[in-house]
């Protein structure tokens, strides 16, 4: 392929600045972002993503205006830098966070998807700018190889690091009594949630997952997977798990999840979604949970341990159920339609290049 290397084209946006998203040629990446160079393959499109589009999310790199989007990264190396361990052709990821300067005691042992001081910067979101560029640089310790024979499918390890973190919390605080929990339901089939499924079968949990769309690819994928679907609210499924994961952020749906816990259970929170205006918390909620044991927590981000753990889960997963979860390819130069929400939409992802 021949590379113009004089240009390179990225989504950028000004954060808090509704409407401010356009491609445009930023130049080569600055050598301080890392020493590895990469040629971009795809980009996976997520809430997050809109909410820094719409202008709700996001900061700019310090002394700048504008930040080039873009966090669930798939990149070929181009140039692997002085470093050992990496060599051009690889396919890697980057890693998204990085840890606070200060750092605190979390950041300063490589726990910084559990910074304490807010301090931190992630790629794409906060600070630092994303990989949703043609080329992009990284640091050798945040570059995370990529199985080749995964493919395109790679970009998915963004997702499912997220995913095999909150897993991991889950069960450390799952199992702090003698009871084991069976059973998992997942509010939400989006990628987060159909990700959670899938790690919860591969963990031997009978899986429901519960979403509003009644037909279509979400319901074949959950099936596929060995899982049970609900197409209805939460008492109504009727399913009173020992796990609740949360995937919406809908604060109703937060409240149910809490409900739809049997005693002893865990609920996790992996969604910011949507508040509701005049929403009120149920009577008895503190009654439910401290006589019930549950334990409500919230979860985000990953670090370089749960890309090895989500690696395991992408490698044993079916490739044809996570071929499913991608739903529609869109080339960079029509990045507008990728996030626009179609119906059997799962994974939307830019592709820059083959993968
Ligand atoms: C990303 C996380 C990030 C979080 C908050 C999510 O979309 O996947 O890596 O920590 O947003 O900024």
């Amino acid at each position: 392929m021949l590379i113009d290397w004089r240009l390179v084209k990225a989504l950028t946006v000004r954060p808090r600045h509704p409407g401010s998203a356009r491609l445009e040629d930023v130049g080569e990446p600055d050598e301080r972002m890392g020493s590895i160079l990469v040629e971009a393959v795809a980009v996976g499109i997520c809430g997050t993503d809109k909410e820094i589009i719409q202008g709700d999310y996001g900061w700019a790199p310090p002394g700048r205006d504008r930040l080039v989007l873009g966090h669930e990264s798939l990149g070929r190396v181009l140039d692997p830098g002085p470093t050992a361990g990496f060599a051009a052709g690889d396919l890697v990821v980057g890693i998204v966070r990085r840890p606070d300067p200060v750092p605190c005691p979390n950041c300063d042992t490589g726990e910084f998807d559990m910074c304490t001081n807010g301090r931190y910067m992630e790629r794409g979101i906060k600070e630092l700018d994303g990989y949703l560029a043609q080329r992009w640089r990284i640091e050798p310790e945040y570059a995370f190889r990529v199985d080749p024979s995964l493919g395109l499918l790679g970009v998915l390890m963004e997702p499912t690091s997220v995913v095999a973190k909150a897993w991991e919390h889950i069960v450390r605080v799952a199992t702090r009594a003698f009871w084991e929990p069976r059973s998992v339901l997942v509010i939400g089939a989006g990628p987060i949630g159909l990700l959670a499924a899938m790690i919860g079968v591969q963990l031997g949990f009978d899986t429901h997952v519960l979403d509003r769309v009644t037909a279509g690819i979400k319901p074949e994928l959950v099936r596929h997977l060995g899982a049970t679907y609900h197409a209805s609210g939460v008492s109504e499924a009727g399913v009173r798990a020992d796990i609740v994961i949360e995937c919406t952020g809908h604060s109703q749906l937060v409240l149910d999840a809490i409900a739809a816990a049997a005693p002893g259970g865990v609920v996790c929170l992996t969604g910011v979604g949507v508040d509701q205006e005049g929403l009120t918390v149920p009577a008895g909620l503190a009654k439910a949970m401290v006589l019930n044991s549950l334990v409500a927590l919230g979860s985000v981000n990953a670090n370089r341990r749960h890309y090895r753990r989500a690696a395991n889960r992408l490698a044993a997963a079916d490739r044809s159920f996570l071929e499913g979860l991608i739903t529609r390819r869109v080339p960079l130069d029509r990045w507008e339609a990728a996030l626009e929400r179609e119906p059997d939409d799962v994974k939307v992802v830019v592709q820059l290049a083959p993968a």
